[in-house]
C-alpha cells in the first residue's frame, strides 16, 4: 500500500480506496463464474450501499427449480433482508447482464437508485435493448449505466452457450 492510499484509508477520505463501477462489476463476474460451475447460466449481481457490498446474487434457476431465481432478484431479496425493509433507495445494483423485464420490475419495486450492468441483452434486455422499462411513467426511475466490462461479461455467456451446444 502506498502512503497516499494508507493516508486515505486512515482518514477514510475514500478518494483513492474507492472502488469503481468496474471493480464492483468484476466481483459480479466472479459470482457469475460461481453460478456457471453449478451448471447455471452465468449471471452474477451485487448490491452496494455507501461503497460497501451488502448483498450478493447469482443465477440459481436450475438449483432452486425456480424461474424467478435470477441473480438480480436473489441480490434484491438478500439486500432487503439486510436493510430490514423493502426499500433499497440508496443502493446501486451491479449485474453482469442487462436486466430482463422481471428484474427491471423488481428494481423499480425495491427503489434501487442506480443500475450498472455489463453485457447488453438483445433478446430479453428490458432497460435498453428490447425495451426500456425505466422510460415508462412509473413511480420510480433508476439511473442506468450499461456496457461496463461488456466484452468480458458477454464473452462469459457466449462461451457458456457454445459449450452447451457442443454437449
Ligand atoms: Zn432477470
Amino acid at each position: 500500500m502506498t502512503f497516499d492510499k494508507l493516508r486515505c484509508a486512515l482518514y477514510n477520505c475514500c478518494k483513492l480506496n474507492k472502488r469503481t463501477d468496474e471493480d464492483f462489476l468484476r466481483s459480479a463476474l466472479a459470482l457469475a463464474r460461481n453460478a456457471e460451475k453449478r451448471g447455471e447460466v452465468p449471471v452474477g449481481a451485487l448490491l452496494v450501499l455507501d461503497g460497501r457490498v451488502i448483498a450478493l446474487g447469482r443465477n440459481r434457476r436450475e438449483r432452486n427449480h425456480d424461474a424467478t431465481a435470477h441473480a438480480e432478484v436473489e441480490a434484491i431479496r438478500a439486500g432487503c433482508q439486510k436493510v430490514r425493509g423493502w426499500r433499497l433507495e440508496n443502493c446501486t445494483l451491479y449485474v453482469t447482464l442487462e436486466p430482463c423485464p422481471m428484474c427491471a420490475g423488481a428494481i423499480v419495486n425495491s427503489r434501487v437508485k442506480r443500475v450498472v450492468f455489463g453485457a447488453y441483452d438483445p433478446k430479453a434486455g428490458a432497460v435498453s435493448s428490447v425495451l426500456n422499462l425505466f422510460d415508462l411513467p412509473l413511480n420510480h426511475k433508476p439511473e442506468v449505466t450499461g456496457g461496463v466490462l461488456a466484452e468480458e461479461c458477454g464473452k462469459m455467456l457466449t462461451e457458456f452457450f457454445r459449450k452447451k451446444r457442443k454437449k
